[in-house]
């Protein structure tokens, strides 16, 4: 079995990864990436010229549009993050007059919602929706947003039956629970959505940059940004960070390095925002040459199992390949917080995730379902899967207005792909309500 490892292959620093062309995996930075990104291979562009980022987005066909009165002069805000609180921020901060720049560690947009290029040992290409499988909602603002996301065909219903199945009495049950929300996907991956949108105007998008340093200079009123090494990535006149590890001491545990951004310079905020503590799983990623037809659903939560807590079809999403049938399962909290209790944070070898992967597999098995061997198997860590708080209540975001910081992310309202995007349209509408300022 071959696959595509970091690596590789080399990124420019400032190019965007298209799906296309994409010849590596794209993921977010998880414990492993924090410790995996090979940042001195990476080449960083520096200070960009202030003419560079001098051009205007206003565009008077824009609807919502709050231009900023006082200062007409582009004003420019660092968006930490591409997955989908921060490319919605990005976006709508964009669509606001505003010229946005998007850091992102990994080696392109999605976060939690990325998909996995993988090659098997006959070089097929495989892709899997290892983190979000899917996503739903009840907030109208959201709906708003996923109906104009299905009008330019990013994202799609995914209609097919779900349930639960029982471990102990091996039985489909459930069939209305998990099956009554519709289900939302990306079109043709998760990451669709936030790849969109860091492309759309007024947004310049920068992968596989790790901010490492966030510093208010009070003279200017503005922050200046560094990389984990360092190098200047430029000032701006407001910053939204959209992961928790640009605060949390997680960061240190895994980088050894200091968070990059230091609660201590923003003494109001800091007795509002608490460490957040996360809740891993591994992902298993499975691809059969034929479909599993003993199962008769496309996904389905699992009870009473140790090991395993769901299982998608990925191949049975809208857009998607079927040249073979693909699943991604989700392992138990549990059993995560065993393996990394034992193994502690840093990144699994290969052996490790290839023994993890064996191991869920067989207790996939152990379902009594009929389940063919795969011909491709892999598992990947997610080391902060799911934040286990909310730090926010009716505000959905963190802002510091004086100094133009907002900070957003599901772990700020509910730990999904809902609670990440309301929180994302927060952070844009606190600017949006004082760009007069910027
Ligand atoms: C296995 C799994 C299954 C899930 N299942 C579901 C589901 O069924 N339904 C659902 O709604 N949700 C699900 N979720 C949760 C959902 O994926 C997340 O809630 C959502 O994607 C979080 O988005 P976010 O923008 O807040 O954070 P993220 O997606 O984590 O985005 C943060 C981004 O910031 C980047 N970053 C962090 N620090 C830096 C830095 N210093 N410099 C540059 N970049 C940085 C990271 O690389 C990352 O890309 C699942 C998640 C996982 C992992």
């Amino acid at each position: 079995m071959r696959t595509v490892e970091d690596g590789d292959f080399i990124i420019p620093v400032f190019e965007n990864v298209e799906d296309d062309e994409a010849p590596v995996e794209e993921e977010p930075m998880d414990e492993e990436q924090l410790e995996e990104e090979d940042v001195d291979e990476v080449e960083v562009g520096g200070n960009e010229s202030e003419a560079e980022f001098e051009y205007s987005t206003h565009d008077p066909n824009v609807k919502n549009v709050d231009w900023c009165t006082m200062n007409p002069i582009a004003t420019k805000v660092a968006v930490i993050g591409a997955g989908i609180s921060g490319a919605v921020c990005a976006s709508n901060l964009a669509k606001n007059g505003i010229s946005v720049t998007i850091f992102e560690s990994a080696r392109g947009p999605g976060g939690r919602m990325s998909r996995r290029r993988e090659i098997a040992d006959d070089d097929r290409e495989l892709y899997f929706d290892h983190g979000a499988p899917y996503f739903t909602s009840t907030n109208t603002d959201v709906e708003e947003m996923i109906r104009r996301w299905e009008a330019r065909g990013l994202v799609a219903e995914w209609k097919q039956n779900f349930g639960s199945f029982d471990f102990i009495t091996k039985k489909f049950v459930n069939f209305e629970k998990e099956g009554l929300k519709r289900k939302y996907v990306g079109i043709p991956g998760m990451n669709s959505i936030c790849r969109a949108l860091c492309h759309e105007p007024g947004i310049e998008s920068k992968f596989g940059v790790m901010v490492g340093r966030l510093e208010w200079l009070e003279n200017e009123e503005s922050w200046t940004l560094a990389d984990v090494n360092g190098q200047d990535l430029g000032k701006f006149n407001g910053v939204v960070a959209s992961d928790k590890s640009t605060f949390s001491q997680r960061f240190t545990k895994v980088t050894g390095k200091p968070p990059p951004l230091d609660l201590k310079m923003i003494p109001g905020l800091a007795d509002m925002i608490e460490e957040v503590p996360v809740r891993p799983c591994f992902a298993l990623m499975l691809a059969f040459e034929n479909p599993l037809s003993s199962i008769p659903l496309k996904g389905f939560s699992i009870d009473n199992s140790q090991l395993l807590s769901w299982a998608t079809c990925d191949s049975s999403k809208p857009g998607r390949s079927t040249s073979s049938e693909r699943w991604v399962l989700r392992s138990t909290e549990e059993y995560a917080q065993g393996i990394i209790g034992r193994a502690g944070l840093q990144k699994p070898s290969n052996a490790a995730l290839s023994e993890i992967a064996d191991e869920l597999f067989q207790e996939f098995q152990k379902t009594g379902l009929d389940i063919s061997l795969p011909f491709f198997k892999k598992a990947h860590r997610w080391g902060s899967a799911f934040p286990a708080i909310s730090t926010t209540k009716d505000e959905k975001c963190i802002w510091d207005k004086r100094k133009k910081l907002a900070i957003c992310g599901d772990f700020c309202v509910s730990p999904d792909v809902e609670g990440a995007i309301a929180s994302g349209l927060a952070a844009a509408s606190m600017f949006s309500q004082s760009s007069s300022c910027l």
